[in-house]
């Protein structure tokens, strides 16, 4: 043990990680939480993007079982929905139909009231650690260049507790910048990357008498043409989400027709016919404005001791891609190698700097695709970076061994590197010689699943 008492703000995703992971080095850790929330509480308002659909990578996934052995166990018995990536995924691209081959990739499709429930029930069974919730911190307490605790409101009365390390994981509404400008500590502009879109969720009980053979079915936006996208995927049993993404602007509507007409215009129509004869089992709700964005606080050198930020209050990203949890819980995997040899509470940008590596590829990967709509000059890397991504794209179609390279990397289990290697980039190259365009090939034909 360094030390005595780590005080987590806020008890989102982040933030109960954090906690599991410094309940090994902490002899006291406390999260505290501005909605007031139980063990088994479901929606709230501090998690609005729980209406909608929360993929979890699968390294993601790999990460969340190194900490809470036989997770994906208890997410199974909880109802979610083992998904191959391949076989049980029905994809399409601006080209045509993604292949159907089983990918041996299996990921858990449920939703993020489901995922935080059950982390939330295993955290606060720690002997060390606890909740105080109804909290809403508001700066935080120093001397001397040192964080020493939070100050906020709880009702209408103040609030201060005091603590050796504090970690900020706020999310996405995070202060910190403002905070640390009170203490005299300046950070640099955040990056952000904004594809200025927006999605709308609606959850569904579909007639189990349809026979699908599928179990989730979807068409991403591609910049800079598809604007518009969509997904329908079986979650937590009995339950279906369905999910409309606009791009660029084009924002997807609320209302019941709106809705309908934004699915019924993709080229997937399985997410309008689901719409059309499914039973909706919740309200339809709006996200907006989900861009992306880096705090980077690795770069600040008088950053103060005693402090901490991780999860989206450092990086949050376009969802679109799922990085979300999945980067959140790297952090926490970091957090746990450093706390090894580190006395972060002495040391915080030696986390901070592991932060911003660990961020560097999803952030990539996201603003590379996402910069496609803006309408700047680009760095001549990112313009080869979005020529590239294209060419594969639209090799995936009739190409399992591609396909299967590209979900690897969207997974996080693979470098991106690897979508360079030889095996994928004759299968591209080949291709663009051909000019074979995938579109007028493959465009009619709707894959069903392969044998298995
Ligand atoms: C529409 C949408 C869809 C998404 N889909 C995916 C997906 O498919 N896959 C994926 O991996 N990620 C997805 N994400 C991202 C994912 O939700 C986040 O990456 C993840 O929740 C980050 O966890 P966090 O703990 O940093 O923040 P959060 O989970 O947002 O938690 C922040 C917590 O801090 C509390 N809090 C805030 N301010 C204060 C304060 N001042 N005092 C006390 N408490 C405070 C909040 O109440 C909340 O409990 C999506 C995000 C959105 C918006």
């Amino acid at each position: 043990m360094y030390s005595d008492r780590a005080l987590v703000i806020g008890a989102g995703f982040a933030g109960l990680l954090a906690a599991r992971v410094l309940s090994e080095s902490y002899g006291d850790v406390v999260l505290v939480e501005r909605d007031e929330i139980a063990a088994e509480t479901e929606h709230r308002a501090g998690i609005p993007q729980a209406h909608h659909p929360h993929t979890l990578l699968a390294r993601g996934a790999e990460v969340l079982e190194a900490l809470f052995p036989l997770f994906g166990a208890e997410l199974a018995a909880a109802g979610a929905v083992r998904t191959d990536l391949g076989s049980d995924v029905l994809t399409r691209l601006p080209a045509g139909w993604a292949p159907r081959d089983p990918a041996g990739l299996a990921v858990p499709s449920v939703t993020r009231v489901t995922i935080e429930r059950i982390i939330r029930r295993r955290v606060l069974k720690l002997p060390n650690v606890s909740l105080v919730d109804g909290v809403t911190i508001d700066g935080l307490l120093h001397d001397r260049g040192t964080v020493t605790g939070v100050h906020g409101r709880r009702g209408g009365r103040s609030f201060t507790d005091y603590a050796d390390l504090v970690v900020d994981a706020s999310g996405r509404t995070t202060k910190l910048v403002s905070w640390l400008a009170e203490l005299g500590v300046h950070c640099p502009a955040p990056m952000i990357v904004n594809s200025h879109l927006s999605c709308t969720s609606r959850l569904y009980h579909v007639n189990r008498d349809l026979k699908l053979d599928w179990k989730l079915a979807r068409e991403a936006t591609h910049a800079p043409s598809t604007r518009r996208g969509g997904s329908v995927s079986s979650v937590d049993d009995e339950l279906w989400f369905v999910t409309l993404f606009g791009a660029g602007g084009d924002v997807p509507p609320t209302d019941e027709d709106g809705f309908l007409a934004h699915a019924a215009s993709l080229e997937c129509q399985d997410i309008a016919e689901i719409i059309k004869t499914a039973t909706p089992a919740s309200e339809i709700h709006r996200a907006d404005n989900l861009r992306s964005r880096w705090n980077r606080y690795h770069r600040v050198p008088n950053w103060p001791r005693g402090l901490l930020a991780l999860g989206d209050a450092v990086v949050s990203l376009n969802p679109l891609y799922g990085h979300g949890m999945t980067l959140a819980a790297l952090n926490c995997a970091d957090l746990r190698d450093l706390l090894k040899d580190h006395d972060l509470a002495k040391e915080p940008l030696v986390f901070q700097r592991a932060v911003a590596r660990t961020a560097q590829l999803p952030w990539t990967s996201a603003t590379t695709a996402d910069l496609g709509w803006s309408q700047k000059k680009l760095p001549r890397g990112t313009r080869f970076r979005q020529w590239y991504t294209r060419r594969l794209v639209e090799a995936i179609p009739g190409n399992p061994q591609v396909h299967r390279a590209f979900l690897r990397v969207s997974q996080m289990l693979d470098h991106p590197n690897t979508l360079y290697r030889p095996a994928v980039l004759w299968r591209i190259t080949g291709r663009i010689m051909r000019r074979t365009p995938g579109r007028v090939l493959l465009s009619g034909r709707r894959p069903r699943a392969t044998e298995r």
